[in-house]
C-alpha cells in the first residue's frame, strides 16, 4: 500500500506578490501581455518546482489564475454575458479582464471597490462574492435562458502541456459543473436546468485532456458539503453518471466541510477518487469509509488548507497508521493552499517562539511529505520532523504567552447581567434624546474619510521611520482637525474623527491588543491583485491599555456636537483573522468581546455620548449548514452585547453592517439590541428594509442613502426620495439619514458635494414632517 501526496492548489499570487505587480502594472499599460504572461508562466513553473522539492507526489494545474478560478471556468466553457458583445471562438485576455474588472472608464470604480463589505460594484464587470466562508472572492457567472456553451479557452490545456514540457505530469484542477451551476446567477433561467448542455462541453474538455494525457482530474465540488435539495442532488447524480464513466479518473475534491447527510449521494457517484475534508469534518471518515466502494483511491484532507497552524505529526500518523496499511491513500491540505500565505521564511520579523508554531503553504506540503514518507517506511524515516513537530506542539500547549489565566478566570465569572443593557430600548432611548437633543432624521457618516495617497504616505513614511512619532501625529492632527471642522460647516448632526490612524479596521485593533501577531509578507489573495494579510490571533486576548480614547477626545476637543467612537466589533475581528485552532471559535470571540467593553467603558469615561461598534463580517460568518446558524448567530450576538452593555441607559451604542442580505437573520439582528444600525440600502432602493419592516425592528435605524462603491455623487432629490421609500418601511422617528458604509475608498471631491447633498437631503425631509405636523394640528 502506498501512501502518496497532493496538494489541491498552490498560492498564485507568488512568494513575493509577483502576480500582483505583473497584473497592476500590465492593467497600467506599463507592460505588454507578452510580459505578463512570461511573469505567470514564471511563476507556475516556480510553483511546480517548489512543490515537487517539497515532496509532493501529485501537482496541479489550472490551479493557477490571471484573476480568479470561476472566471477561469466560465472562460473555459465559453459563458460570457451578452453585454460584452463576444461572438469570437476564443476569449480573449481584454475580454477577460473585462469580465473581472469592467471596461475601461469603469476601472476607476471598480478599484475603489470595497472588499471588506463582500462585493465591489460596477456596472459593466460581472458581480463579485465571497467563495464559500472564505475572504476570497469569485466572480459571479452569469447565465441566461437558452445559454449554450463551447470550449472557449485553452487555458487548461496549456498549462497541462506548460507542465509536461518541464517533466511533470499533473493532475487539472477544473471545478466541477454543479457547484459552478450553484455559484451562478440565472437571468430568467435556474441555473442548474442548463447542466445537461454543460455536460457535453465538460465531457468534450475531459475528453481533450485524457487524450493530451491526464491519468486523473481534480474535479472541486465544494457545494457537496452544503444542504442540497433534491433537484441538486439529482444533478450531482446526473453529472457524475456522464463524466465519470468515461475520459480520465476523476477524483472528486470536497472541502470546507463534511458530507454529512450528502455521503450516501457521494457515495454512489461512480467516481474513481474522494477527497474529504478531514479538517474541518474529521469525524466522517468513519462512515465514509464504510460506505465508499473499496476500489474509491481516498484523498485525505489531513492538513489544515485555511489556517496557518502547525499540524502535531505524530498524532496525524497514529490516527491514519492503521488505514495506511490497508489501502492507498493520498495525504493532501484540507483544501487548496490559495487560502494560506506561501512560506514562513519570509517571517523574520515574528518572535521565534510564536514562528514554531506556524505552517504557511511551503511547509504545509513538508509536513504532508514527512506524514507520508513515515506512513510508508516507518515513524523514524521522520524521526527529525515529528521531533520538531511535537516539541512545537508541546511548547503551544503550555506557553505562557497564549495562556493568559487572568483573561480565563475573568471570562468565567462574566454573569448573564454583562449580556444586556441595564434598561430596555424605549427608556434609554428617552435618556439618549434627552441627552443628545437631535433632530428628526439625524445626520452621521459611518466613520472613515478618504485615506488620500497622502495619508498613506505618510504612514509608509513612518513605517519606514522616514518620520518620527511626533511629526506623524502633528500629521494625523491635522487632517482630523480639519475633517471635523468640515463636518461641523456643512451641519451634520454626529461627527467622526475620520479614521486616518487606522491601517484597517481589524488590524489597527490587533495590533494593541494582547495575544495577536503580524505577518510581514503572510499575504493571501483576496480578489484579482488584491491580497490581505490577516492578522494571527494565537493567544488569549487582553487589552493593555486604551486603544482608541486619545484620537477621539482629541477629535471630541474640536466640536461641541457630538463626536462618535469608533470600534471594530469582536466577530469582525475573529471573522478577518487567523483564529486559534486550540479552543472554540466562540471562546476566541468573547475574549475580544471583553477587551473591546473595556475599550467602549472608556470611551465613555471619556465622556463620549455616542459609541459604534461596527460588525461588518457578522453575516458573512455564518456556517454553510443552516443546521448551525443558530449557534453561531447566538455567541455571536452575544459577543456583540457584550462588548455594548456596559455602558449607561443615556450612552447611544451604534452598529454598522455593510452587506445586503438580512433575511433570515433579523431576528439575530434585533437581538444585538443596538441602539441604532446602519446598513447598505442604497443600491437596493431600500427593499432589504422589507425585513425590518415586517420584523417590526424596534430601534432605530440608518438605510444608506449615499452608495460609497461608486465614484457618482448623489444628487439630493435622490436622497429624499430614498428617504420618503424608507418612511414607508419604517416609522420616520427611528431613521437616521447616513452614506451606505465608510469613505475610506472615495475622494474628497467626490465625498464633499455628496455629503452637502446628504444633509440638505435630512433637511427637506425635517421640513416636511414639520408641514405635516403643522397640517394635522389645524
Ligand atoms: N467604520 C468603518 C469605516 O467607516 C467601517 C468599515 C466597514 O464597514 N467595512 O470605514
Ligand atoms: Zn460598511
Amino acid at each position: 500500500m502506498t501512501v502518496s501526496v497532493a496538494t489541491l492548489g498552490f498560492p498564485r499570487i507568488g512568494l513575493r506578490r509577483e502576480l500582483k505587480f505583473a497584473l497592476e502594472s500590465y492593467w497600467a499599460g506599463k507592460t505588454t501581455l507578452a510580459e505578463l504572461q512570461t511573469a505567470a508562466a514564471g511563476l507556475r513553473a516556480l510553483g511546480w518546482a517548489r512543490q515537487k522539492a517539497l515532496g509532493a507526489d501529485i501537482l496541479p494545474s489550472n490551479d493557477f489564475s490571471l484573476y480568479d478560478h470561476v472566471l477561469d471556468t466560465s472562460a473555459l466553457i465559453g459563458a460570457v454575458p451578452a453585454r460584452y458583445d463576444w461572438s469570437g471562438e476564443t476569449i480573449n485576455p481584454d475580454l477577460y479582464f473585462a469580465m473581472a474588472r469592467g471596461v475601461q472608464g469603469n476601472e476607476k470604480a471598480r478599484d475603489a471597490g470595497h472588499a471588506a463589505c463582500g462585493h465591489a460594484h460596477d456596472t459593466t464587470a460581472q458581480e463579485m462574492t465571497k467563495w464559500f466562508d472564505t475572504n476570497y472572492h469569485f466572480m459571479v457567472p452569469e447565465l441566461t435562458a437558452g445559454q449554450t456553451f463551447k470550449v472557449a479557452s485553452t487555458k487548461i490545456f496549456d498549462e497541462f502541456e506548460e507542465a509536461k514540457a518541464l517533466g511533470y505530469v499533473t493532475r487539472p484542477v477544473l471545478l466541477g459543473p454543479v457547484s459552478y451551476l450553484m455559484l451562478a446567477k440565472g437571468k430568467a433561467v435556474e441555473p442548474l436546468a442548463l447542466l445537461p448542455g454543460l455536460l457535453d462541453t465538460y465531457a468534450e474538455i475531459l475528453a481533450r485532456l485524457a487524450k493530451a494525457g491526464a491519468e486523473w482530474v481534480q474535479i472541486d465540488e465544494p457545494c457537496l458539503v452544503l444542504d442540497l435539495t433534491a433537484e441538486q442532488r439529482t444533478a450531482f447524480e446526473r453529472a457524475y453518471a456522464r463524466l465519470a464513466t468515461r475520459g480520465p479518473k476523476l477524483m472528486l475534491t470536497t472541502y470546507f466541510g463534511g458530507l454529512g447527510d450528502n455521503l450516501d449521494l457521494v457515495a454512489d457517484l461512480p467516481v474513481h477518487g474522494l477527497h474529504l475534508d478531514l479538517v474541518r469534518a474529521p469525524d466522517q471518515l468513519e462512515p465514509a469509509l464504510a460506505k465508499l466502494q473499496p476500489h474509491v483511491l481516498l484523498s485525505l484532507g489531513v492538513i489544515d488548507g485555511r489556517n496557518i497552524w502547525r499540524a502535531n505529526l505524530p498524532d496525524l500518523y497514529w490516527r491514519l497508521k492503521e488505514l495506511a496499511g490497508k489501502r492507498d491513500l493520498i495525504l493532501a491540505p484540507s483544501c487548496s493552499l490559495l487560502h494560506t500565505p506561501v512560506d514562513l521564511a519570509l517571517e523574520t520579523g515574528l518572535a521565534p517562539e510564536i514562528a514554531q508554531w506556524l505552517a504557511f503553504a511551503v511547509q504545509k506540503i513538508e509536513e504532508l511529505a514527512a506524514l507520508a514518507k513515515a506512513l510508508n517506511e516507518g515513524e523514524d524515516a521522520s524521526f527529525a520532523a515529528f521531533s520538531a513537530s511535537r516539541i512545537a506542539a508541546v511548547a503551544r500547549q503550555t506557553s505562557p504567552r497564549i495562556h493568559n489565566p487572568a483573561v480565563a478566570s475573568r471570562l468565567a465569572s462574566l454573569d448573564e447581567s454583562a449580556t444586556h443593557r441595564a434598561a430596555p430600548f424605549t427608556s434609554r432611548r428617552t435618556a439618549q434624546q434627552k441627552r443628545l437633543a437631535l433632530p428628526a432624521y439625524p445626520t452621521t457618516t459611518i466613520g472613515s474619510f478618504p485615506q488620500t495617497p497622502e495619508v498613506r504616505k505618510a504612514r509608509a513614511a513612518h513605517i519606514k521611520g522616514e518620520i518620527d512619532d511626533a511629526a506623524y501625529d502633528q500629521y494625523l492632527r491635522v487632517e482630523t482637525r480639519a475633517a471635523v471642522k468640515w463636518q461641523e460647516e456643512i451641519g451634520l448632526d454626529v461627527l467622526v474623527h475620520g479614521e486616518f490612524e487606522r491601517n484597517d479596521m481589524v488590524q489597527y485593533f490587533g495590533e494593541q491588543l494582547a495575544g495577536f501577531a503580524f505577518t510581514r509578507a503572510g499575504w493571501v489573495q483576496s480578489y484579482g491583485s488584491r491580497c490581505v494579510r490577516p492578522p494571527i490571533l494565537y493567544g488569549d486576548v487582553s487589552r493593555p491599555e486604551p486603544m482608541t480614547v486619545a484620537w477621539w477626545r482629541y477629535a471630541q476637543d474640536q466640536t461641541d456636537k457630538p463626536m462618535k467612537g469608533m470600534l471594530t466589533g469582536p466577530v469582525t475581528i475573529l471573522n478577518w483573522s487567523f483564529v486559534r485552532d486550540d479552543q472554540p471559535r466562540e471562546t476566541s470571540c468573547r475574549q475580544i468581546a471583553l477587551a473591546i467593553r473595556d475599550e467602549v467603558q472608556d470611551l465613555e469615561a471619556a465622556g463620549a455620548a455616542i459609541i459604534q461598534i461596527d460588525e461588518a463580517a457578522l453575516r458573512e460568518g455564518l456556517p454553510l449548514r443552516r443546521s448551525e446558524w443558530q449557534h453561531y448567530l447566538d455567541w455571536a450576538v452575544e459577543c456583540f452585547r457584550i462588548t455594548a452593555s456596559g455602558v449607561r441607559d443615556d450612552t447611544q451604542i451604534h452598529t454598522h453592517m455593510c452587506y445586503s442580505e438580512f433575511n433570515g437573520i433579523i431576528r439575530a439582528i434585533g437581538a444585538m439590541d443596538a441602539d441604532v444600525i446602519s446598513i447598505e440600502t442604497a443600491r437596493s432602493q431600500m427593499e432589504l428594509l422589507d425585513a425590518f419592516a415586517s420584523y417590526s425592528y424596534p430601534n432605530e435605524i440608518g438605510p444608506g442613502v449615499y452608495d460609497i462603491h461608486s465614484p457618482r455623487i448623489p444628487a439630493k432629490r435622490e436622497m429624499t426620495d430614498l428617504l420618503m421609500l424608507a418612511a414607508k418601511h419604517v416609522p420616520a422617528d427611528q431613521i437616521w439619514v447616513n452614506p451606505d458604509c465608510g469613505l475610506k475608498t472615495r475622494k474628497w471631491d467626490e465625498v464633499r458635494p455628496a455629503l452637502v447633498a446628504m444633509v440638505a437631503a435630512a433637511k427637506s425631509m425635517r421640513a416636511r414632517a414639520l408641514a405635516k405636523e403643522a397640517y394635522l394640528a389645524k
